[in-house]
């Protein structure tokens, strides 16, 4: 079995514990690895690493030109390693292994557009309206970056925070999922080829009241990126205000799919089904609540059973495969729970509903995807996150009626509109509180665009130029050109 050490400093080194935890495969329901089961003593060693990295080492004096090359030759060792990354992440969470080759193609260039953005960041000059003073900001790297990641998509969430982060002059540590943390660490290897200084990246793994805890509040730490669900996520947030570290949340979504009577309906069904029961609907912007106009709910929930009946489960690994086993455990038992909710509360199951079995499904945790009808929106069923295959079908009578459902929820991540009026698009972007729209799509991703959720979905924004300004702060300097001005004065000037 493999056994994956800590990523510290450029060293790969065991646990000060000397505790190690296995890790599943989801598709065979059986340990395929180990790692490191870490405690506060890794994490400080780590804390520490990146902070030497960062103020001493050669990370703190190169250029910023210097730190994008070094972040495009992390791009070309991922690009050369893609097959292999992406056939360990969908070993160690059951993510199908052809979404994860398009991923690390995104994974590769996001490292190449932060590469890019590295020697770009600029300060202002500001004319203040006050005699012989110059005045400007400069940017500066907020610090040592904590990075907590989810089990769902480690890679991905690794990069575009590390990425950021390190074009922005800081250093990192990642305290990946301990449901799969194997993607990140064979990430971990390919960094001395392209010339990363030790301890800019650093990995600490293990369970995350642990290890994850002590990283929050390692006085080392400056900043923390989180994604993850909404209880750690506050546990995170209250703990940093402790000491005023910054914080990233990226948490939880029940998104709208809202369909409107104008709509392609055949376009819009095919995206509903991709949009909850794609990645096993283990996706933070699960299109988990479909609001569709009564006008048309029989005809499009017709369309939809029929695309959804066709649906394959089966081995991530097998390109045939559209949905693979839910990821973890306790993710299983979650999901079946909320069934089990939605049918107590009145929600009709229409389709599926149960765990799913037959030949190739025996060693996983599958499960069917599963539609119910007949659901308000204050059922559970349609207020909290299921994560997982199971949607839920609202009908509304009119635009007002569809933003006030749309808007009735904690979260506020991402939103689907389907119509072919330009204007009803506009007006709906606009009045959904969400950090995305999608119209006439959905999970549609790329590390140019800004993500990040308003309300109870989170604080920040990643990806897109705009993540850079995450990892900086801002420092104002006013200088005085007057030679012969008094060094104090008690009038403000
Ligand atoms: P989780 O909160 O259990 O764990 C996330 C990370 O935090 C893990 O690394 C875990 O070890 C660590 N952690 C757990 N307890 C901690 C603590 N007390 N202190 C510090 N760290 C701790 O979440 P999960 O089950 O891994 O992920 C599923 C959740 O992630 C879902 O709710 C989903 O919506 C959310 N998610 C959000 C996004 C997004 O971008 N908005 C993307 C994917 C997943």
């Amino acid at each position: 079995m493999t056994k994956y050490q800590h990523y510290i400093d450029g060293d790969w080194i065991d646990p000060e514990g000397g505790l190690w935890l296995d890790t599943i495969d989801p598709y065979r329901g059986e340990p395929w690895a180990q790692i490191a089961r870490g405690n506060s003593d890794d994490v400080t060693r780590a804390a520490t690493a990146a902070h030497r990295a960062m103020t001493t080492g050669p990370w703190a004096t190169l250029s910023a030109s210097g730190r994008g090359k070094i972040l495009r030759n992390i791009g070309d060792v991922v690009a050369k390693n893609a097959e292999q990354l992406a056939e360990i992440e969908a070993r160690d969470n059951g993510k199908l292994l052809a979404e994860m080759h398009g991923q690390l193609e995104a994974i590769a260039d996001c490292w190449y557009y932060y590469a890019g953005l590295a020697d770009k960041v600029e300060g202002a000059s500001i004319p203040v309206a006050k005699p012989n003073t110059v005045a400007f900001t400069t940017r500066e790297p907020i610090g040592v970056v904590a990075a907590l990641t989810a089990w769902n998509s480690p890679l991905w969430f690794a990069t575009v925070k590390s990425a950021p982060a390190m074009a922005a002059g800081c250093a990192v540590v990642v305290k990946p999922s301990e449901f799969a943390s194997a993607s990140t660490l064979e990430f971990a290897k390919l960094l001395k080829e392209a010339g990363l200084p030790d301890g800019v990246f650093n990995v600490v793994t293990g369970l995350g009241p642990e290890v994850g805890s002590a990283l929050v509040e390692h006085p080392a730490v400056s900043k923390i990126t989180f994604t993850g669900s909404d209880a750690t996520g506050a546990k995170i947030y209250e703990t940093a205000a402790r000491s005023m570290k910054r914080v990233s949340l990226e948490l939880g979504g029940k998104s709208p799919n809202i369909v409107f009577e104008d709509a392609d309906l055949d376009l819009a069904a095919a995206g509903v089904v991709s949009g909850i029961f794609g990645a096993a609907g283990q996706m933070c912007t699960a299109g988990s609540r479909l609001l569709v106009h009564s006008s048309v709910k029989e005809v499009f929930t017709e369309k939809l059973l029929h695309v959804a009946r066709s649906i394959r489960l089966g081995d991530p690994m097998d390109p045939q495969t559209n949905v693979g086993p839910i990821a973890t455990p306790p993710q299983y038992q979650k999901v079946l729970q909320y069934i089990d909710i939605a049918e107590a509360d009145g929600a009709r199951c229409i389709l599926g509903g149960k765990p799913a079995t037959g030949p190739g499904l025996t060693g996983g945790q599958f499960i069917e995807p599963t539609i119910f009808a007949d659901v308000t929106n204050n059922m559970r069923i349609a207020q909290e996150e299921v994560f997982g295959p199971v949607l839920s079908i609202i009908e509304f009578e009119d635009e007002e009626q569809a933003v006030q459902i749309g808007n009735d929820i904690a979260y506020g991540l991402v939103a689907g509109v389907w119509t072919k009026s330009i204007g009803r698009a506009m007006r709906m972007s606009k009045a959904l509180h969400v950090g995305t729209v999608w119209v006439n799509t959905y999970r549609s991703y790329s590390y140019m665009v800004p993500f990040g959720g308003m309300k109870g979905s989170g604080l920040g924004r990643e990806q897109g130029i705009e993540a850079i300004n995450e990892y900086l702060e801002t420092k104002s300097i006013m200088i005085s050109t007057d030679d012969n001005a008094p060094a104090n004065t008690f009038v403000q000037r």
